[in-house]
């Protein structure tokens, strides 16, 4: 038997894929990236459309997150973004204004948000848990927008007490950054040196202790002698890449109660700068706006999660943006739909190398996420932001942290 053509194969070049590969290949070992996409980055999508939108990943949330690092030693420019909830210019918008009583709405969502991360009782959901909260319906109607559209899932299906453990042992701070001139400079660097196959989607894995066959669509072949599995759960969900033979039914359990969001953004391209607010808390499908005033054109971006952002996907783009800007001026006034110039809504479940927009953690998770980042033999690794053991789960630090852990248990074989 040939001796395989690669130390490491990765299917993947998202940001977890090449985290993974980056450090393997630092380390000397032969590593091949395969990619069904004609792009890197995965859920990070930069578009250079009228000045830098980003369809997927837009912010570093923390000023402690992993991704520093690599900002730093690519030297690339960021801004924060004030939108937390103890800082002036969080605002909610209904029948055609700013409400008055935004503060008292704020006040609202805090008790909800500060006591969920408080929680420390027995596995509820996050809908539970906030009518337990003495909180106004109307405070507990915009919480479990706010929570949804973070978790990219409804309330009634988060669970509370694993949002609580998250919270308390999360390293990456609280703040939130633009790298302006956008996400995909980071990827475009992570991917440096590395040897990426684009357009190569795998469809066969065939793997014996120590040895692996890839196969992809265009029935291109590689060899390995391990391979590292990136794909995101809503993939994994469809079947679409067949392993021989099969992996453990521990791994599919896992796929299974792991949690795998929806979410979608519209970018609406202004005239003028909107009224001065850095987030908008909306009655509509978009439960939330923000602006990105760094551009050469004011822009607005919506967010959806959860089975509103379903809705909106089902729509169809031209839909979604009609509804997207009647949200915005019922929250605003409607002379706000006299100054938007062009429009885009992006959306991640009808996406087939995603199947949605990341992962959340259900109720009755139990051990999924560390059964899905446990190796199969020495052979068989998972990894990306749904295996995150360190509260950042759904994000783009959390998916270097689980690439390098993942490198790391590699190179401790070999
Ligand atoms: C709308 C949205 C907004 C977000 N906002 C933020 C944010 O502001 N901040 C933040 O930190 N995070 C954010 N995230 C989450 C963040 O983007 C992800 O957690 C992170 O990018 C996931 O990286 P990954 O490597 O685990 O997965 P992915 O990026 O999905 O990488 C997996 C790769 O596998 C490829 N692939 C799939 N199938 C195959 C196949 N058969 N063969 C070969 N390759 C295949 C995919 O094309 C992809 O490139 C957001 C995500 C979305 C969708």
């Amino acid at each position: 038997m040939n001796e395989p053509d690669y130390d490491v194969l990765v299917i993947g070049a998202g940001v977890a894929g090449l985290a993974c590969a980056q450090q393997l290949v630092a380390a000397g070992k032969r590593v091949i990236v395969l990619e069904a996409r004609n792009r890197i980055g995965g859920r990070v999508h930069t578009i250079r459309e009228r000045g830098v939108v980003e369809a997927g990943a837009e912010f570093i949330h923390g000023e402690n997150a992993t991704t520093w690092e690599l900002v730093h030693s690519l030297g690339l420019k960021t801004l924060e973004w004030h939108h937390s909830m103890d800082e002036p210019g969080r605002v909610f918008g209904k029948n055609g204004a700013i409400r008055a009583d935004s503060q008292t709405l704020l006040e609202e969502m805090k008790k909800a948000e500060e006591g969920l991360s408080m929680y420390r009782g027995p596995d509820i959901s996050v809908a539970d848990f906030l009518v337990a909260k003495n909180i106004s319906e109307e405070g507990r109607f915009y919480a479990s927008r706010h929570i949804a559209d973070i978790e990219g899932a409804n309330v009634e299906q988060v669970s509370a007490a694993r949002l609580a453990i998250d919270d308390k042992i999360a390293t990456n701070g609280t703040r939130n950054f633009w790298i302006t001139e956008g996400y995909n400079r980071l990827t475009d660097g992570l991917a440096r040196g590395i040897d990426i196959k684009l357009a190569h989607a795998v469809s066969d894995v065939i793997w014996s202790e120590g040895r692996v066959i890839v196969r992809c669509k265009n029935e291109n072949e590689f060899t390995a002698h391990r391979a590292v599995l990136t794909v995101p759960i809503g993939v994994l969900r469809q079947h679409s890449i067949t392993f021989s033979p099969e992996l453990p039914v521990v791994f599919w359990q896992g796929v299974d109660k792991v949690g795998f969001g929806d979410s979608s953004k519209l970018t609406l391209w202004l005239s003028k700068p909107p009224p001065e607010f850095n987030m908008l808390d909306t009655a509509g499908l978009f439960g939330h706006f923000w602006p990105r005033l760094f551009g050469e054109e004011p822009v607005l971006v919506g967010f959806s999660g959860g089975s509103r952002a379903t809705e909106l996907t089902k729509m169809g783009e031209k839909a979604a943006i009609e509804v997207g800007i009647e949200d915005v001026a019922d929250a605003l006034g409607s002379t706000i739909k006299k100054q938007i110039l062009a429009a885009r809504h992006f959306t991640w479940s009808d996406d087939q190398y995603a199947c949605g927009s990341y992962s959340y953690s259900p109720l009755h998770m139990d051990s999924a996420r560390e059964d899905l980042g446990t190796p199969v033999g020495h052979t068989l690794y998972y990894t990306g932001e749904a295996t995150n053991n360190g509260g950042h789960v759904g994000t783009v630090h959390g998916a270097i942290e689980a690439g390098r852990d993942t490198a790391d248990k590699i190179l401790a074989r070999i």
